[in-house]
């Protein structure tokens, strides 16, 4: 889905155009306020000065006259004339005073931030109902299996109202002063600042005024506050300097295999999160969806050359000989207990030999704990075939983060089917259109129309974009969005015409829930929040098939819903209308 990037001030607005009163409004946006002050003639401080000076020295004079009739039992109702006038001039300064403080006052209450973020969701509009655009009608069904994440609640709230203060670095101290400006100069590299301080946090501080100050460029607006600069550390990221924000939105809930997941989304791209929701509904009123995980093992596959293709050929046969896969197999499965040999396919090239072996990772995404187990292996084989050189550990048969038709053909990581019966009634009232145009289109647009391009695993409307949002939420390699997003969407009308029969096939779906970018805060969270956080002690390797089996669920809903909007005709009329931003974007420059 090709759609444009949309401001925040968007996100608020109804179907109308209308902009949504605001009710968690902060304050500091003072110069937005108008006062009762900004109406007076002369300047502030004067008008107020003469008002107060004349506001007491009436009391005084007043005061003083009183008691002066007190004393001399003169009755206090007969008033003279500078009496008169001192009363007058005590009237007017007092309505001055209090208009002017107490409109002040009462402006001040009415505009007070509320400190409750639920209290103002209560009787704020349901925010993923704000996006939707026409064409992709999202109201949701009752959403169940949120209520019990209410309970995080207060822990939520004071981060929020501390956002601003967590962007403000305090300066350098004396210390740090002469650390950056050893790393500016170039006398400690930046790379070693973790291991010199033992310090992660203050380390990414110092790199990022170094790096500042290098460049002469400003770091303002990427966040340095606010993140475990340790979790990280040798595992996820090198020389860190800040960390980006992504916002996360959710779909669902997705009624997959008789359970209701809330799926997490990270993304900037407009109706996408709307879109999914929208298949997520169009699903859950139709029954569910149901998948089916067709096989789970991750690859690798070393290059190693001979001198001739006939002993890489030698090689090939020993490996698939059946009776050598036990051996084969107790040397591979060393490395871990988690990881399982399952195959090993070979491929000559001339006098080089790819050998892709396949093995079951539990949680893991399993790239690590595949690599340890080849590198067994190739320790193991250099024994019988001295003459046999080791030229890569990954020979790109494997295929990592490439498009490749192995993966496409043979699978890698998870591969999934997920199925759905979506009844004619809701695909006209959810989806807008009808069971016979969408299985027209699936057959022009996604198997015919991929064929014309030469697609390889690209047999779908945007996998990828499900794909894509769902691996950043939930701390999955990016990088593998490009085999995970392989997907065949087919789409066949049942029940006499009357019901569509739509399925996704996922052959290489790369997920894990334990190592890499899974166990750090936020990640772990939305894995959390889909039941399938860490690892699966009981049965090892269920948490990550279930995060395969609800990508391809979500790739199913996102399928659904984005070719409905192509069919109905209304993608481009709602994305020009709700997914450009009006933000002058020539008025973005370097500073
Ligand atoms: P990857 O192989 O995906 O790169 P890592 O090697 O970073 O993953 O993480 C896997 C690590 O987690 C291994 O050390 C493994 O022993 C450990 N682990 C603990 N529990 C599990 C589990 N249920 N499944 C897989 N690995 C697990």
């Amino acid at each position: 889905m090709e759609v444009g990037r949309r401001s925040a001030m968007e996100y608020n607005n109804t179907k109308e155009g209308k902009p949504l009163k605001m009710k968690v409004k902060f304050v500091d946006d003072e110069k937005d306020v108008v006062k009762a002050s900004d109406a007076m003639p002369l300047p502030l401080y004067l008008t107020n000065t003469l008002f107060f000076t004349l506001f007491f020295s009436v009391v005084y004079f007043l005061l003083t006259s009183w008691r002066e009739k007190i004393r001399t039992n003169t009755p206090l109702h007969i008033i003279n004339l500078s009496e008169i006038v001192a009363i007058l001039a005590f009237v007017v300064s007092f309505i001055y005073l209090l208009g002017f403080f107490g409109i002040d006052f009462v402006q001040s209450l009415i505009l007070q931030p509320s400190n409750d973020i639920w209290a103002a969701d209560d009787d704020e509009e349901d925010a993923r109902k704000v996006p939707c655009v026409q064409a992709l009608d999202c109201s949701l069904p009752k959403m169940a299996p949120i209520a019990s994440s209410l309970k995080a609640a207060p822990k939520v709230a004071p981060e929020v109202f501390e956002e601003k203060a967590m962007i403000a670095t305090p300066p350098p101290t004396e210390e740090d002063e002469a650390i950056i400006k050893a790393v500016v100069a170039g006398t400690i590299p930046s790379y070693s600042l973790e291991t010199k301080l033992g310090d992660c946090k203050r380390a990414a501080s110092i790199r990022r005024e170094a790096l500042q100050r290098v460049t002469g460029k400003s770091l303002e607006g990427l966040p340095l506050e606010g993140f475990d600069y340790e979790s990280i550390l040798g595992q996820c990221c090198e020389m860190p300097v800040g960390y980006i924000t992504i916002p996360v939105g959710i779909a669902g809930p997705l009624m997959l295999d008789g359970r209701e997941f809330s799926v997490p989304m990270a993304t900037t791209e407009g109706c996408l999160v709307a879109s999914t929701n929208r298949g997520c509904k169009a699903i859950n009123l139709s029954g569910g969806a149901s998948s089916v995980l067709l096989k789970d093992g991750m690859t690798r596959a070393p290059v190693v050359r001979f001198n001739s293709a006939k002993r890489a050929a030698e090689l090939k046969f020993f490996m698939e000989d059946p009776n050598n896969y036990e051996t084969i197999s107790m040397v591979f499965n060393k490395s871990s207990r988690f990881g399982r040999l399952q195959t090993v396919k070979c491929a000559v090239a001339g006098k080089n030999l790819y050998m892709r072996f396949c093995c079951s990772t539990g949680d893991a995404m399993g790239m690590n704990m595949v690599s340890k187990g080849v590198q067994n292996v190739l320790d193991f084989l250099q024994n019988d075939f001295p003459d046999m050189d080791v030229i890569g550990i990954s020979g790109n048969y494997c295929s990592d983060k490439k498009p490749a038709a192995v993966n496409w053909i043979e699978g890698r990581g998870k591969s999934v089917v997920c199925e759905a019966v979506i009844k004619g009634d809701i695909v006209s009232k959810v989806l807008k259109t009808n069971v016979a145009a969408l299985v027209e289109l699936n057959m022009l647009k996604n198997l015919t129309g991929s064929a014309i391009a030469g697609a390889l695993g690209g047999f779908n409307a945007h996998a990828s974009n499900i794909v894509s949002a769902v691996y950043l939420a939930t701390g999955q390699d990016p990088a593998q969005n490009i085999e995970s997003s392989h997907c065949i969407t087919m789409m066949e009308a049942i029940n006499d015409g009357k019901d569509l029969h739509v399925s996704v096939t996922m052959p290489s779906i790369e997920v894990g829930t334990v190592g890499g970018g899974t166990q750090l805060a936020s990640q772990s969270a939305c894995l959390n929040l889909l039941g399938v956080k860490g690892a699966n002690r009981e049965a090892p390797g269920t948490n990550a098939r279930q995060l395969a089996s609800v990508v391809a669920g979500s790739v199913l809903a996102g399928e659904l819903s984005l070719m409905s909007a192509i069919a109905a005709g209304q993608l481009v009329k709602s994305h020009m209308k709700y997914n450009r931003s009006n933000k002058d974007v020539t008025a973005v420059a370097s500073t």
